[in-house]
């Protein structure tokens, strides 16, 4: 009680109208395993979101607790120019060896945002590096997000989040996205020849000259409201990016380590070869911040120059790649390949899918989605007409509220409701979210139609 009392006097908490705590407080944590969280008096949670998108494991895996835990005894942090340290070397390694195409090269920082920034400034550099100084803008997709800093919110195209600073972005090209449910171009999935991807290509075909890179979600646009597309827009973006000779920056930051079924969502297409790949929450197994950058020889290669010809990447963060956040990193792909975590997955994700499919007999859910370990129903007023709910309804809100009351967290993106569950969920524990979070959505149609 105590300790809340001093949470409402001093802390501003992220993504939350301050005014609402006073009715509805956050929940003091002490302690987590596994996929639960537990309060002081020992009541339980499943962390059905993965504690925003990062566990992997579990919470408390004794594995990767005891690789930093030793790292800790060892080095806890230095300076990252000038000095390097066996952590971060190994992660690299293993990442290189892991990661899509052509990647080669590593640039750490500490956040998914500053994972962004910094490959947009690769590929921006790049061009002017390489002489190719009328490049100086981005294409992004309508629902992608890429993080909460200037920068890449200029590529960002969640509204609700950013609007309010637009004056501030950079320009960039907004392409519309593949979403199926609300197609853009207003046709229909079964006959609408990706027209969205025609789109993005009259948007090169206009301006590519000016372009540096495409960013985008693999997959899934994940803060967008957890909107699944169709691998083939995914590798027909990627063509289109070789074909107009602009980057594929790819941003597996919610999307990486598993999370979609294969390691790298991009995987899903075949022959997929980004130029700059951005890593981040699930990179430490969810336990430090830690951010990197991947990238090509030949990308790497433009700024490797004599000092004096100033092609130099001069930008670092101050707790890049920190030891204890590597070595948790290290210790996250070692349990991937000892816990054989993907092949167990192949066990999970089918009947993760079928759970989600019974969503559809729902009234509200307007849409059911998803990809390996993450699952959204899209809750709407009307089905046939997709309408949805007016924003001063909140009614991701009230099945938040009601989610708590059953031990799920529920937190909503809008009137997109969804989970994104640690890769360690055991059957037993899959089954009870699914039944609760159906249950859940089912009892609040009475309310949300009043
Ligand atoms: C969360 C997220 C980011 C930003 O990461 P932060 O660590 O919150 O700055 C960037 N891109 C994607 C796809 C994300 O989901």
């Amino acid at each position: 009680m105590d300790l809340l009392k001093k949470d409402a006097e001093f802390i501003w908490h992220p993504y939350t109208q301050m005014k609402d705590c006073r009715k509805f407080p956050p929940i003091l944590i002490n302690r987590a395993k596994g996929v639960k969280l537990y309060d002081k008096q020992g009541n339980f949670y499943y962390d059905t979101i993965s504690s925003w998108w990062c566990n992997v494991h579990g919470h408390n895996h004794p594995k990767i607790k005891s690789a930093v835990k030793k790292q800790f005894d060892a080095l806890e942090h230095v300076v990252f120019a000038g000095f390097t340290h066996e952590p971060a070397i190994l992660l690299a390694e293993k990442l290189i060896s892991i990661a899509p195409g052509k990647l080669k090269k590593i640039f750490f920082s500490d956040n998914g945002s500053t994972s962004v920034e910094v490959a947009l400034k690769m590929s921006y550099q790049y061009w002017q590096n390489t002489g190719k100084a009328k490049k100086k803008n981005f294409i992004s997709l309508d629902y992608g997000y890429h993080g909460d800093t200037i920068g890449t919110m200029s590529v960002s195209g969640v509204d609700l989040f950013n609007k309010v600073f637009s004056p501030l972005f950079f320009e960039s090209f907004k392409a519309p996205s593949p979403y199926c449910y609300r197609c853009p171009m207003g046709k229909d999935i079964s006959h609408c020849g990706m027209d969205c991807v025609n789109a993005l290509e009259r948007l090169l075909i206009k301006r590519s000259d000016t372009i540096c890179g495409i960013i985008l979600e693999p997959m899934v646009l994940a803060a967008g409201g957890m909107i699944v597309y169709p691998k083939e827009y995914l590798s027909r973006a990627a063509a289109l990016a070789r074909k107009y000779d602009v980057h594929l920056i790819l941003d597996e930051v919610a999307t990486g380590f598993g999370r979609t079924g294969k390691m790298f969502a991009c995987e899903h297409a075949d022959n997929i070869e980004p130029d700059l790949f951005c890593l981040s929450k699930g990179i430490t197994g969810g336990c430090l911040p830690l951010g990197a950058t991947l990238t090509t020889k030949k990308i790497f290669n433009a700024f490797y120059a004599d000092y004096k010809k100033k092609k130099t990447f001069f930008h670092g963060h101050t707790y890049t790649a920190n030891p204890l956040a590597c070595s948790a990193g290290v210790a996250s792909l070692e349990v991937f390949r000892e816990e054989k975590t993907l092949d167990r997955m192949k066990e999970m994700i089918p009947l993760f899918h079928r759970g989600m499919e019974k969503f559809r007999d729902l009234t509200l859910a307007g849409d059911v989605r998803y990809l390996g370990m993450l699952g959204a129903v899209e809750l709407v007023k009307d089905k046939p007409s997709k309408k949805g709910f007016p924003f001063e309804k909140r009614i991701g809100l009230e099945v938040y509220k009601r989610g708590l009351r059953k031990n799920i967290v529920l937190r909503p993106l809008g009137n997109v409701i969804y989970l994104f569950l640690p890769l360690c969920i055991r059957k037993k524990e899959l089954e009870e979210i699914l039944d609760r979070t159906y249950a859940i959505i089912r009892d609040s149609d009475y309310f949300l139609n009043k």
